[in-house]
């Protein structure tokens, strides 16, 4: 199973039908997609899903802050068509136009001109547009040779061309996937800069914690087990995969205990 990646609609490239194809390949025994900042996926993939007997579960991964701090938050088994939710998502996505076109104009002052219009061709299907997709625009103008480059050199937390942007607050991003009816589980902590405490951070009403991740190992994700255990949270897991754009994550490369699957169908069944 696997609970955390990405398609065409955010900065992953797969369809949401070839991911559950992917699963289906693996005998996965459920999945869940989860956009940046888009639950598009969902009425696409879940009828698709459920004819050929996987769990499919509806997810979504928000960009949020926690005193300054980049942290990103999961949401799984939420009402899919909850509007509040929907609206919640696209004002980000609004957000997130604005800073794509600062790293935009950094980018071009540093003589790298790429226009918004060229990152959206290069993506047509997106829904959300990030990084990523400025990323592939640079490599299309040959200003990089990869996207790995380009985060390193330009676009990655602190260089040259990279801009914050202005985010929802974890308080906010937990309350929207409540409101939703959904579960919400603090993304990836082993990836977190933790200037804060962990356990300040742990204070809000998470639902569960990403303790498994994929690239990760097992140490590291252990010591965020006994974490979620200490704090009375469930335990998912994740591979991030978002096909070619970050060939460093392969499909399914982490897991996910099946009571969480079980709790989290449960949950969404009951809605
Ligand atoms: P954004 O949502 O615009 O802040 O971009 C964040 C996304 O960029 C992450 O979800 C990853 O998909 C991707 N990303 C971050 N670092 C890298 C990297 N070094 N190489 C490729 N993709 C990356
Ligand atoms: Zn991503
Ligand atoms: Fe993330
Ligand atoms: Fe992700």
């Amino acid at each position: 199973m696997d609970l955390h990646c990405h398609s065409l609609y955010s900065d992953g490239t797969y369809t949401p039908r070839q991911l559950v194809d992917l699963a289906l390949q693996m005998s996965f025994s459920g999945l869940s997609i989860t956009d940046h900042d888009t639950i598009e996926a969902f009425d696409e993939a879940y009828p698709y899903a459920t004819e050929k007997g996987l769990i499919f579960l509806p997810g979504v991964e928000i960009s949020s802050k926690f005193r300054d701090e980049p942290v990103h938050i999961l949401g799984y088994s939420f009402d899919p068509h909850a509007q509040s939710l929907i609206d919640f998502c696209k004002q980000h996505r609004e957000r997130r136009e604005i800073r794509n076109q600062m790293m935009l104009e950094k980018l071009s002052r540093a003589g790298m001109t790429v226009t918004m219009e060229e990152v959206k061709a290069l993506s047509p299907h997106a829904t959300t547009y990030g990084r990523p997709h400025i990323a592939l625009a640079m490599m299309q103008r040959g200003y990089v040779e990869d996207i790995s480059f380009a985060f390193r050199h330009y676009l990655g937390s602190g260089r040259s061309c990279y801009v914050e942007g202005d985010k929802w607050t974890v308080q906010e991003a937990i309350g929207a996937i409540h409101t939703a009816r959904g579960k919400a589980v603090l993304a990836h902590p082993q990836l977190l800069k933790a200037r804060s405490p962990i356990e300040d951070l742990l204070a809000l009403p998470f639902d569960g914690i990403e303790a498994y991740y994929a690239s990760m190992n097992a140490d590291v994700n252990r010591r965020w087990c006994e974490i979620a255990q200490r704090h009375g949270l469930f335990v998912t897991g994740g591979s991030d995969f978002h096909g070619k754009v970050k060939p460093e994550s392969r499909f399914g490369s982490s897991w996910a205990p099946e009571g969480t699957i079980q709790l989290l169908q449960q949950h969404f069944l009951s809605l």
